[in-house]
């Protein structure tokens, strides 16, 4: 699911990694999204990779340091 724009706080209630912004996500740059790689298999059965876009985990998507989460 792609996701356009940064998210204000993670899913966490009271999270205090999303109270400061002084430390962007070491794993997204701050981006909140990244962009691993699937494996996907076409119709001749042969396996190849697609990239997908999705909100970094690390972070919640919302583009600051949460470690550890
Ligand atoms: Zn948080
Ligand atoms: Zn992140």
């Amino acid at each position: 699911m792609p996701v356009e724009t940064l998210r204000a706080r993670c899913e966490v209630d009271g999270c205090e990694w999303c109270d400061r912004s002084d430390l962007p996500c070491r794993y997204c740059g701050g981006t909140g999204q990244w962009r691993p790689e699937r494996p996907r298999r076409d119709a001749a059965g042969v396996i190849g990779w697609i990239r997908v876009l999705e909100q970094c985990r690390m972070c919640g998507g919302t583009g600051r340091e949460h470690n550890p989460l």
